[in-house]
């Protein structure tokens, strides 16, 4: 057996995104005006999004078309590989084979830049010239900077802070990229204001202050590097790439997994797989959360904020609560209460799974992988495959797929001090 790779084309890079909206045999409960608690209308949220991403957001269209700007940018690093994980096979001694879609060869290292691209350049279209964002470990800072710079906009960033301190190389590189870069909470909002020097911060609170930013300026809009439908749908490209590849090769996995902060790559992996599903094919897809931020697994499906003031319009989602602090485990990226409604809903719906996975075995599980498959994975991506490695132990499948959302080469010091 020898390691094999799975490649596309330039040319084959999807064109379209898969709007997965359009199959679902039922309608999801639309978010709801904080202040009515009515469903909201676009109108208002024409406050903080550009319509084009409001209509992307309750499309009902199946395919919509990714524009031409964008797939040129797509193509500095897409298609990204099918590589079939032979050296882990050979390590656990098992019979399922083993495929991961490789989402960390990119200008920032991890899936976001996939979203983050298509969000630039439809806010620059609508005349936006600044985004404000929070970001968490700092790949969703880092992959918007990036875009920003590619598509000409300012970018400004609320950094949770404990990330801000444990890795300030995310902040190098956004600054790289002329993104500028806050610890969050900061001292620059009212509302980062109410809390004290020593708070860790949270995607909650971050979420907050980029908001109040973006309501008390001018020209300015904002951006959310997960959760909702429309990055979810820009993330698509990765499961639309997987079902080529897959095809290529005459696979039909028995499961399919990826990690889950807000439910981006899990989704962007697995929608294209659900009219699969819905035709009666049988396949697990499979989200893998932190043990200590075990929103699906552990939380309530209710309507929920997606931040901490209460500023953003509620999501019906599983969620920990919006003042849930979780710890300051490394996986950074998957430190947030809430989820994506649609994963939530599918969820709810019993059509995908959840599992947690303590930090000890996802830093064992990195480490193996490191070692034996000569990639480091990051921290978020490392619950995916300590789960695979789990599964792919028991011998009872013929394979098994999941996506490597980012590498580990800025989040070493986590390897350094756990796992050994
Ligand atoms: C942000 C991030 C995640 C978690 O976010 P999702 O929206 O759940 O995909 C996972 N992996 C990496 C590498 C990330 O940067």
């Amino acid at each position: 057996m020898r390691r094999e790779y799975v490649y596309l084309k330039v040319e084959e890079i999807p064109k379209h995104y898969y709007n997965v909206l359009a199959d679902l045999p039922f309608q999801l409960d639309p978010p709801l005006d904080p202040e009515t608690m009515e469903p909201i209308s676009p109108e208002k949220l024409l406050a903080i999004f550009p319509e084009s991403l409001i209509e992307q957001e309750i499309s009902a269209e199946r395919f919509i078309p990714i524009p031409e700007p964008v797939l040129k940018e797509y193509a500095v690093y897409r298609p990204t590989p099918l590589i079939r994980a032979a050296f882990l096979e050979e390590y656990l001694g098992t019979k399922t084979k083993i495929y991961y879609k490789y989402e960390g060869g990119n200008p920032t290292g991890s899936h976001k830049v996939n979203t983050a691209l298509a969000q630039a350049y439809y806010n620059k279209n609508s005349g936006v010239k600044t985004l404000v964002t929070e970001t968490g470990a700092g790949q969703w800072g880092s992959a918007l900077s990036y875009a920003g710079k590619k598509f000409g906009l300012e970018i400004k960033v609320f950094m949770v802070k404990v990330s801000y301190e444990q890795k300030p190389f995310r902040k190098h590189l956004m600054n790289l990229f002329d993104g500028t870069v806050n610890p969050s909470p900061s001292n620059l909002t009212d509302f980062g204001k109410q809390f004290d020097e020593s708070h860790p911060g949270t995607l909650g609170i971050a979420i907050s202050e980029a908001i109040e930013t973006v309501l008390k300026s001018q020209n300015a809009k904002y951006s959310l590097g997960s959760v909702l439908n429309h990055v979810l749908l820009h993330q698509t490209i990765i499961g639309l790439e997987l079902k080529e590849q897959l095809k290529k090769v005459g696979l039909e996995p028995d499961m399919i997994v990826a990690c889950h902060g807000g439910g981006s790559n899990f989704g962007g992996t697995i929608l294209p797989f659900i009219p699969d599903l819905l035709d009666g094919k049988n396949i697990d897809l499979v989200a893998v959360e932190p043990e200590s931020c075990p929103s699906l697994t552990k939380g309530e499906y209710r309507y929920d904020f997606g931040d901490t003031a209460g500023l953003t319009p509620l999501l019906k989602m599983y969620t920990m609560g919006k003042d849930f602090v979780p710890p300051s485990i490394h996986a950074g990226g998957l430190r947030y209460h809430g989820a994506s409604p649609i994963v939530s809903r599918l969820y709810h719906e019993k059509m995908v799974k959840a599992v947690n996975i303590s930090q000890e075995e996802v830093f064992n599980a990195g480490r193996i992988f490191a070692q034996v498959e000569g990639i480091i994975p990051a921290p978020e991506s490392a619950h995916a495959i300590a789960y695979v490695m789990k599964e792919a132990k028991k011998n009872d499948k013929d394979s098994i797929v999941f996506t490597l959302s980012g590498h580990g080469y800025l989040d070493l010091s986590a390897y350094s001090i756990n796992g050994k």
